[in-house]
């Protein structure tokens, strides 16, 4: 079974976990915070088997009742909450949160001291459902505690994260990551672009290199650099409506695009062609970086995390997007 050992780079949310866990006193009401396959689900598993483990030396132990329990997913008290009805984000309604959590939580444990409640997307919930949410959040039992899991913080309300201990899920350092890919087989140029895009996620960079979508993404996303300088209207439009076709992957498209201006400013700098991520099309690389001044790049590079930031602020994607290309359009 998993351990805390497992978890790769996270001391400081293990450690909460370790000392509140001895001192008992773990909050009520936690957010661990991370993006898609930043590995929310297993910590918040880890945590929870840990803090419902029977054994006062090592949390978790692995042998107890408890555990066992656990390892096999029939610990009736901890409880991961699923939508009632499928979809293609797994976002709980409202009536799932009133159903699994709200009528279910005044019931005493069966078997452990807590009851363990874990809420996967809560970022992806509606306003109805946070504020459902939030009448639990505000007096929960003594022997309660809820995880929620988020991609996105700044989604939950503010009322929300103020009764709540926020955990944070921080970028894993690139030789780390490496050396796990390596690890699982993946080395060489593959785990050179995997790792680019990861965003210091081990679970993203394995799932880059054997994914598809980001196979066709990267490949769109080169072909309207290449013709950055003279793209037609038509096909800018064409572009945008893929983004706000696939808006939980804008990310995606902004980090290869910054990654492109990366590769270019390493070029400007050094002249040479061996860190570059995307060596194949170098030729490109090259003459961006000689008709661009530094000041120019640097620009493009600030338009791309300003895009983000207002994404993240719930800014409009189309209209986003479509100011970004036209900086890049004229800078390049
Ligand atoms: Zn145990």
């Amino acid at each position: 079974m998993n351990t805390f050992e497992d978890i790769i780079g996270q001391d400081e949310m293990i450690g909460y976990f370790k000392r509140s866990m001895k001192n008992e006193s773990v909050s009520h009401a936690l957010i661990i915070d991370g993006e898609r396959h930043s590995g929310k689900k297993f910590i918040s598993r880890i945590a929870a088997v840990a803090m419902q483990c029977e054994n006062e030396e090592k949390k978790p132990c692995g042998v107890c009742r408890s555990c066992k329990m656990a390892e096999g997913l029939s610990h009736p008290d901890i409880i991961t909450l699923k939508p009632k009805k499928e979809n293609a984000r797994n976002v709980l309604s409202v009536d799932d949160i009133r159903e699994q959590l709200n009528s279910d939580i005044g019931i005493k444990p069966y078997y452990s001291k807590n009851k363990i409640y874990i809420i996967p997307n809560a970022s992806g919930l509606n306003v109805q459902g946070q504020n459902a949410l939030l009448k639990t959040l505000e007096e929960p039992p003594e022997y309660a505690h809820i995880i929620l899991l988020a991609d996105n913080r700044e989604d939950l309300l503010p009322t929300i994260l103020s009764r709540c201990v926020c955990l944070t899920i921080k970028p894993i350092a690139t030789e780390k990551i490496r050396a796990y890919l390596e690890n699982v087989g993946i080395s060489g140029k593959m785990a050179d672009i995997a790792i680019a895009f990861s965003r210091g996620s081990i679970g993203r960079a394995q799932l880059l290199s054997s994914d598809e979508i980001f196979s066709e993404i990267l490949n769109d996303t080169i072909a309207i650099l290449m013709e950055a300088d003279k793209l037609p209207m038509t096909k800018e439009l064409e572009f945008i409506r893929k983004i706000t076709d696939n808006k939980e992957l804008v990310n995606d498209y902004l980090d290869i695009l910054r990654t492109w201006y990366r590769d270019v400013l390493v070029y400007k700098a050094t002249s040479s062609e061996e860190d570059l991520i995307f060596i194949n099309e170098r030729a490109a690389i090259i003459k961006t970086a000689n008709f661009n001044t530094y000041e120019e790049l640097n620009k493009v590079v600030n338009a791309i995390d300003e895009t983000k930031d207002r994404l993240k602020a719930n800014g409009n994607l189309s209209a986003c997007m479509g100011l970004l290309l036209d900086t890049m359009k004229e800078k390049h």
